[in-house]
C-alpha cells in the first residue's frame, strides 16, 4: 500500500500559493473598489452598490472555492465532485498568477506542476473507491513507445510484440494481468477525446509535468493517478516510466472482486 501522506506531499505548496494569488485579487478588488466607488456613486448610488456587491460576491465565491478544495484535502468533508471539478477549474486558471508569486520563493513551474498533480492525486486517495478492472484506463502518451518500433500501437496496443524495448510491453502486461483498458494517444486532445470515449471510472495517467497538470484538471473529478515519466533522452522520445510504480496504482485501485486474472 502506497504511504499518501508521503506520496503527495507537495500539494500544500500549489493550495498556498493559490491562497496567495486569491489574497492579491483580494487586495486588488478592494483597491478597485474605493476607486470606482466616488464615480459610480455619481451616476447612481443603485449602480455603485450594485457593481460594489458584484465584485465582492466575485471574490467571496473564489475564497469559497479554494475553501472547499483546501477542506477536501484535509479530509474533514466529502465536498461534491462537482464543486471540486469548478474549484480545480479555477485555481488552475490562476496558475499564472501563482508561478509568478512561486518565482520569488524560487518554485519552477515544473515544482509547482508537481504540487499539482500532487494536490489531484491527494484528492484522489483521499476519496478512493474500488473500480472494477476494465474501467480503469492507462493512458499513455506515444512517445513512451521506442521510436523505431514498427508496430502502430496507438491504434490498437495489442499490436506491440511485448519484445521488451520500451515500457510499452510492460504496461500491456499490467493490461492483461488485470483486465483494464489502456490507450497509447498522440497527443492532448486526442487523450481528451479518448477518455470521453471510453468513460472510464479512474485513470492512470502517465505523461510530463506538463500534459499531466493540463490533462488532470480537464478530467478532474474522474478519479485521475498520475505517474511522472522520465526522460533520459529529452522532452517527447523514448520516455520511460516505473512500470512497477503503475502497476502499484492499477492496484491500489482496482475492484478485486469484479476481476478475473487471466
Ligand atoms: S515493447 Fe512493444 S512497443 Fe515497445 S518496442 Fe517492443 S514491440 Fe514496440
Amino acid at each position: 500500500m502506497v504511504n499518501k501522506e508521503k506520496e503527495y506531499e507537495t500539494y500544500p505548496l500549489y493550495l498556498g500559493l493559490s491562497g496567495l494569488t486569491f489574497a492579491l485579487l483580494t487586495v486588488l478588488v478592494v483597491v478597485l473598489m474605493y476607486v470606482l466607488w466616488p464615480g459610480l456613486h455619481q451616476l447612481s448610488y443603485t449602480l455603485a452598490v450594485t457593481v460594489e456587491i458584484f465584485l465582492a460576491f466575485i471574490i467571496g465565491i473564489g475564497w469559497f472555492l479554494w475553501a472547499m478544495l483546501g477542506i477536501a484535502t484535509k479530509g474533514w468533508l466529502r465536498i461534491h465532485p462537482i464543486i471540486l471539478r469548478i474549484s480545480n477549474r479555477v485555481i488552475y486558471s490562476l496558475f499564472p498568477i501563482s508561478l509568478l508569486l512561486g518565482k520569488f520563493g524560487g518554485v519552477t513551474k515544473d515544482r509547482l506542476r508537481q504540487s499539482m498533480i500532487d494536490l489531484i492525486n491527494h484528492l484522489v486517495t483521499l476519496n478512493l473507491y474500488k473500480v472494477p478492472a476494465d474501467r480503469i484506463l492507462l493512458l499513455t502518451p506515444h512517445c513512451l513507445q521506442e521510436s523505431s518500433c514498427v508496430h502502430k500501437v496507438t491504434g490498437d496496443v495489442y499490436n506491440c510484440k511485448q519484445c521488451g524495448r520500451c515500457k510499452v510491453g510492460d504496461l500491456l502486461q499490467i493490461t492483461k494481468d488485470y483486465g483494464c483498458k489502456f490507450l497509447v494517444a498522440t497527443g492532448g486532445t486526442l487523450a481528451r477525446l479518448k477518455v470521453k470515449e471510453v468513460r472510464p471510472k479512474a485513470i492512470v495517467a502517465i505523461a510530463c509535468e506538463r500534459d499531466l497538470a493540463s490533462g488532470m484538471a480537464d478530467v478532474f473529478p474522474i478519479p485521475v493517478i498520475g505517474v511522472l515519466n522520465a526522460r533520459p533522452n529529452g522532452p517527447c522520445c523514448n520516455t520511460t516510466v516505473d512500470a512497477d510504480r503503475v502497476r502499484e496504482v492499477v492496484e491500489l485501485l482496482v475492484d478485486k472482486d469484479s476481476h478475473e486474472r487471466n
